[in-house]
């Protein structure tokens, strides 16, 4: 822009002096023109070419990273899973960290009900990151109906395990695509059916448009306890033997939270169910309970074993109690 001025000024000038014709005047702007746009498009490609050489070099980084856990070539194709879990001997640490896992020996029988419950921090959710093989153990294994996940295909063991995690992905689409995530090739009655299974379809008919609203971006438009039951819902459509539930309640009002306490207990019939907890009185009934303290379990039993023991179990049970009596929920 300043050369167009210095060229119009200097330029008009010699016109007006007469050293020059205004014709030499217009066409020596044309020829400057000409000359002026290829080179800043030059400039301009070579700019994107920096940072198309930039992006470059980072993605070539992702696709050249090799993945910690991958399928060996000899794995196992498992045609159906039964659902037995068993956790041998299972010590893991991050790559980065210390011990979060130590010494774990869990079984879990096909359609049991494990509750693991333990201060945050102590290693809950690592052990489901652990079944679903997000990492692999450092020492000892992490089993699916008798074999090591190492050995399996990593497709065919996460495709028999539904999670219904604290804090649950909605996507931005309509309630019916988001239940439907469970099983895509699933019809809308399934899907209804699904619904109603995790007492989701109270308040989904209650939308302006039932199970075909928006349901906004990350689910903006449901509450907590809603996108709770939405979760639940899409894994009881995926229909899955192993089920995951990470803390499902933690962060729910008493109300929202008999809820989707209402829409797990549906959900988690004929399934072997790990569920994560931090209200005992959620999983009383479980078949196992494992206290976990700092990577260690503490102990394992039935509720009423835990109860005729001192111990962890006990001081929580009693201290939950005593809170509930103090809040009145009692
Ligand atoms: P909990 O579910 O009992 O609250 P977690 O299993 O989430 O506990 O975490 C156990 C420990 O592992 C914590 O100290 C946490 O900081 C650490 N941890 C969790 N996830 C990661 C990760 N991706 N990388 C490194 N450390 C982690």
């Amino acid at each position: 822009a300043l050369s167009y001025l210095i060229v119009l000024a200097y330029g008009g000038s010699m016109v007006i002096d007469g050293r020059i014709s205004l014709g030499d005047f217009v066409a020596f702007n044309s020829y400057l023109a000409l000359l002026i746009w290829p080179m800043m498009a030059l400039g301009w490609v070579i700019n994107v070419l920096q940072r198309g050489a930039a992006s470059m070099e980072r993605l070539n980084k992702i696709l050249e990273s090799r993945p910690d856990v991958y399928d060996r070539p000899d794995c196992v194709d498992m045609e159906s899973i039964n659902g037995s879990v068993e956790f041998r001997n299972l010590s893991f640490s991050y790559p980065d960290g210390s011990m979060v896992l130590k010494d774990i020996n869990i079984r879990l029988a096909k359609g049991k009900t494990l509750a693991v419950i333990g201060k945050t921090g102590s290693g809950k959710t690592t052990l489901a990151n652990l079944l679903l093989r997000f990492w692999d153990p450092d020492s000892g294994a992490v089993r699916i109906d008798g074999i090591d996940l190492r050995d399996m295909a990593r497709g065919n063991f996460r495709q028999a395990i539904a999670l219904v995690p604290q804090d649950p992905v909605i996507f931005a689409a309509t309630a019916r695509e988001n239940i439907r995530f469970g099983r895509p090739d699933a019809s809308d009655a399934e899907v209804e059916a699904a619904a109603r299974a995790a007492h989701a379809d109270e308040f989904l008919n209650l939308l302006p448009e039932g199970y075909d609203s928006f349901v906004g971006e990350r689910g903006v438009m449901l509450s907590g306890g809603q996108k709770q039951r939405v979760a639940i819902a899409r894994a009881f459509l995926k229909d899955a033997p192993i089920l995951i539930l990470d803390e499902p309640t933690a962060a729910l009002d008493t109300e929202s939270e008999r809820a989707v306490q209402r829409a797990i207990d549906a959900v988690v019939r004929d399934r072997t169910v790990i569920v994560i907890a931090h209200r005992l009185s959620t999983i009383a009934g479980a078949d196992q309970i494992a206290v976990v303290d700092d990577g260690r379990i503490v102990q394992l039993g039935t509720h009423s074993a835990l109860l005729a023991q001192p111990g962890r179990y006990l001081a929580m049970w009693e201290a939950q109690q005593a809170a509930k009596i103090w809040s009145g929920r009692v």
